[in-house]
């Protein structure tokens, strides 16, 4: 029998799965796919979990059952090319005879001095759930630092300040303004309801080092806080660098036309871990999974694979659950569009996700 093996079950690699589990799988081979958890984790709704404002089971998807599909939870802690095999924690090791790395990313913390120590995250299931606990036990009238003023450090934000009106938020952000590389009217309306909702600003913050209580702005100036959560950058998980290929400025594997790892037609890589032309995002992930799909089919075939070009349909945030911003969806010929539609629209868009549409 000949295994495909998937490792992760997130967005890139739950969309591929969906793709293949449509088609038909030739009868000499088994899928495998391979997660630490035992459902995917919709991370692009972390953000409410850490702050409390949406439950651990809302945010869990099943994975599918099917009779060419094995499940292996397990937490992978090699990938061995020249053999092609996997290494789980527990010793065991499987092997494949094609793989897709989708595993997803993890903070850069960018050498900070007592960031990857001192701050909470939200970057895997199990780090959000200890941000939720830690700052849901915080005694009124704490202060939480938020370093990062991206999408992430946003929503995380607006949902602590809906969460817990008590607490004193605040934002340190190393740009001119919020959201920098969004249309400057989104900017202006975020940091609009941030000042509504008394949450305090400030901009062109270099972080020089992290403490238990505080953080340093430059060399000498101490901003205290009772917590700290980094939302300041991504880079692919740390199995990526051991897997000694070419990679991006961001960490990002290097891929073919066809999104194999060149030299190694047998080796995808997916979502956050693949240096794809844009930021690494869940559309980016599903988008390009759909394109893997496509090339795998045609392999199956006997076909020459061809893929068509990644399409992003643009952004959604949101500003706790009744507010939200988005860009690039066309909006009637507008850039962006803020209030009350492009939230109700990212509800929607999760709600899609849930159920495996679009
Ligand atoms: C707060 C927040 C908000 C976001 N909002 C948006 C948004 O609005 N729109 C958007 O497009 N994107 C958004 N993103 C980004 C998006 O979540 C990611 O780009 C997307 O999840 C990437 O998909 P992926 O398949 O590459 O990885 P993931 O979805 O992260 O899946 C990786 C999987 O690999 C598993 N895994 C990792 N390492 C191991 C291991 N060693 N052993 C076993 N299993 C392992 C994980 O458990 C996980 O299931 C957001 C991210 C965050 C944090």
């Amino acid at each position: 029998m000949k295994n495909f093996v998937i490792l992760g079950g997130g967005y890139g690699g739950i969309t591929l799965l969906h793709e293949l589990l449509d088609q038909k799988i030739p009868a000499d081979t088994q899928i495998i796919l391979v997660d630490r958890m035992p459902f995917q984790g919709l991370k692009t709704e972390y953000y409410a979990l850490a702050a409390g404002t949406s439950s651990d089971m809302e945010l869990r998807v099943k994975y599918p059952t099917h009779p060419k599909l094995n499940i292996r939870y397990g937490e992978v802690t090699g990938i061995n090319l020249d053999d092609k095999s996997i290494q789980f924690q527990d010793s065991e090791v499987i092997a494949y005879d094609q793989l897709v790395i989708a595993l997803g990313c993890t903070d850069n913390f960018h050498g900070v001095p007592g960031a990857d120590e001192y701050t909470c995250t939200i970057q895997t299931f199990e780090a959000t759930r200890e941000t939720y606990r830690r700052i849901n036990n915080l005694p009124p009238q704490s202060t939480v630092n938020i370093v990062g003023g991206g999408l992430s450090g946003i929503e995380i934000a607006a949902e602590i300040r809906e969460s817990r009106e008590d607490l004193h938020v605040r934002i340190l952000d190393r740009g001119e303004r919020l959201l920098s590389s969004s249309p400057a009217r989104m900017s202006k309306y975020v940091e609009a309801w941030f000042r509504e909702h008394n949450v305090e600003l400030r901009n062109k913050i270099n972080i020089s080092r992290v403490e238990e209580d505080c953080v340093y702005n430059g060399p000498d100036e101490r901003i205290a806080a009772d917590i700290t959560v980094w939302t300041a950058g991504i880079r692919p998980v740390p199995l990526i660098d051991e897997l000694n290929v070419n990679q991006d400025n961001s960490g990002r594997v290097i891929l073919d036309d066809l999104y194999r790892i060149p030299g190694r037609p047998e080796v995808f890589v997916c979502g956050d871990c693949a240096s794809l032309p844009f930021a690494a995002s869940a559309q980016a992930a599903e988008s390009q999974a759909e394109q893997i799909a496509n090339v795998v089919v045609a392999g199956w075939k006997g076909e020459t694979p061809k893929v068509q070009p990644l399409k992003l349909k643009g952004t959604l945030g949101a500003l706790g659950k009744h507010a939200g911003f988005g860009s690039g969806f066309g909006f009637g010929g507008k850039s962006s569009v803020t209030g009350r539609v492009p939230r109700l629209l990212k509800s929607g868009v999760l709600w899609m996700s849930k159920h495996h549409f679009g």
